[in-house]
C-alpha cells in the first residue's frame, strides 16, 4: 500500500463520498450500496463510440454519428453515468486533489475494460493529456493518475509522454458538438521520437460527452503508428 495513501487515510476520515456512512475498508470511499446505485452503460449501445440508446435494440448496431464520420478509435466505452457516487468522485478528482478517489474508481474501469474488452489485446496504456501550463497548474493530470493504476492492475505498462497536447484548449463544457470537435482539433500530436509501429493502445480519460477528445487524441496515436486505440473512460458524461 503506498505511503501516500496511508497519510491520505489518516488525515481524511474515510466516510462514503457519497452518504457520509463510514467505510471499514481501507482506501475506499464508495460504500457498497452507493456502488449498487451507480447507472452503469449497459447495452444496447453503439458498437463503435459506445453511446446508449433507450429502447429495446438486440442487434449490433453503429450510431448515426459514428457511421457519418467513423472515429479514429476503434471503440470507446464508459463505466457509469456521469452521476451519483462517481460524479462526486470525479469532481474530487479533478478540482479538489481528490487523488484518494483513484483506487475506488479504477476499479470501475477495470471492470468494464474486462466486460467490453475482453478479447482485445495491448501493448500499453496511455491517458489524455493535458496542456502543460494546466498540468502545473493543477499538479497533476487526473487521467494520467487513473491510466497508472489501470495499468498495474492490468499489468501492462503504462506511456505517458507519447502523446503531448501542444496548445491550450478551453473547457468543453457548454459547447456545442461540433464547438468541441473544433477546440480539440489538431490540438494532440505525437513526439517525433515516439512513433509505435503497429501497437495497439488503451487510452484512459476520466470522462467522455461528445467523444470529440478521445478521438483527436485517437487520431493522433493512429498518425504515430498505433494500430489499434481502444478508449476507456470512468464515466459517460
Ligand atoms: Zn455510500
Ligand atoms: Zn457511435
Amino acid at each position: 500500500m503506498p505511503i501516500l495513501y496511508l497519510v491520505l487515510d489518516f488525515i481524511y476520515p474515510r466516510n462514503c463520498i457519497h452518504c457520509g456512512v463510514s467505510m471499514p475498508e481501507p482506501l475506499r470511499y464508495m460504500c457498497w450500496d452507493c456502488l449498487a446505485d451507480l447507472s452503469m452503460v449497459e447495452p444496447p449501445f453503439c458498437a463503435c463510440c459506445g453511446d446508449p440508446v433507450a429502447g429495446d435494440v438486440q442487434h449490433n448496431f453503429v450510431c448515426f454519428s459514428c457511421s457519418r464520420e467513423k472515429p479514429h478509435f476503434d471503440a470507446a466505452r464508459s463505466a457509469t453515468r456521469y452521476d451519483g457516487a462517481v460524479g462526486e468522485a470525479l469532481r474530487a478528482l479533478k478540482y479538489e486533489s481528490g487523488i484518494w478517489t483513484v483506487p475506488d474508481l479504477v476499479e470501475l474501469l477495470y471492470a468494464c475494460v474486462q466486460a467490453e474488452y475482453l478479447n482485445v489485446s495491448f501493448d500499453w496504456i496511455t491517458a489524455v493529456p493535458l496542456y502543460s501550463v494546466r498540468r502545473r497548474a493543477r499538479g497533476y493530470n487526473q487521467s494520467a493518475l487513473l491510466a497508472s493504476a489501470l495499468a498495474r492492475r492490468m499489468r501492462i505498462p503504462i506511456k505517458e509522454r507519447r502523446i503531448r497536447r501542444i496548445r491550450p484548449t478551453v473547457s468543453q463544457t457548454g459547447l456545442t458538438a461540433p464547438q468541441r470537435a473544433a477546440n480539440v482539433s489538431n490540438a494532440f500530436r505525437v513526439g517525433v521520437f515516439s512513433r509505435f509501429q503497429g501497437d495497439r493502445v488503451l487510452l484512459v480519460d476520466d470522462v467522455m460527452t461528445t467523444g470529440a477528445t478521445v478521438n483527436a487524441c485517437a487520431g493522433a496515436l493512429k498518425k504515430g503508428g498505433a494500430a489499434s486505440v481502444h478508449v476507456v473512460t470512468v464515466a459517460r458524461g
